[in-house]
């Protein structure tokens, strides 16, 4: 594990100014995701799995698909602390990533990757630059896989019984998963 997995994040932000969490908050116990859907300069979606007491973290421009022709490019970011899964909110004009923010999806994940039929933990997985993990979402649900690339991470769907290349998940479920409200609605409140 890192020494101090949460000093980028901390060093990007002002806890005077932005309401997102400081961290603190020891590992959960489960394997916890959440994708936020981020109305920020540009509109992106937020991949965060929890590895070893953080939420490893990829901005995901286009958001993820159900379908698995659909590749998704997934920007590595900082490890925000594990207490951000519950972050719903605006962060204000002028601090970094400013926009609203909320909870897309949540729920638990576990690591399928193996490598010659041995279990890969997930930090090291990622480290390796693949990994292969079941979602059980309110939304996402199934086997996804991340693999880094020259371009950078890819997040795709896998294919099984749970893919679905009919719906665009993003359109037809775009409220959250912890209040029922849009991006856009939250966005209004200040
Ligand atoms: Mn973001």
């Amino acid at each position: 594990m890192k020494k101090d997995p949460l000093k980028i994040y901390q060093e990007k932000r002002n806890f005077d100014l932005t309401s997102e969490p400081m961290g603190g908050e020891v590992g959960s116990g489960n394997c916890i995701f959440v994708v936020q859907k981020h109305a920020a300069r540009s509109l992106h979606y937020d991949l965060r799995l929890e590895v070893d007491g953080v939420l490893r973290s990829w901005a995901v421009p286009k958001g993820p698909s159900m379908d698995p022709r659909q590749k998704r490019l997934a920007v590595e970011t900082e490890d925000h602390p594990i207490e951000y899964a519950r972050f719903e909110g605006t962060i204000p004009e002028g601090q970094y990533g400013a926009g609203s923010v909320i909870v897309w999806d949540s729920g638990t994940y576990r690591n399928m990757t193996e490598r010659d039929g041995r279990a890969i933990p997930m930090d090291e997985a990622l480290n390796n630059g693949h990994a292969a993990f079941w979602l059980e979402g309110n939304k996402l649900k199934g086997g996804f896989a991340l693999t880094r690339t020259q371009r950078g991470w890819i997040l795709v769907k896998m294919k099984d019984e749970l893919a679905d290349s009919s719906t665009d998940i993003l359109k037809a479920e775009p409220r959250s998963v912890k209040s029922g409200r849009t991006v856009e609605e939250v966005g209004n409140d200040l």
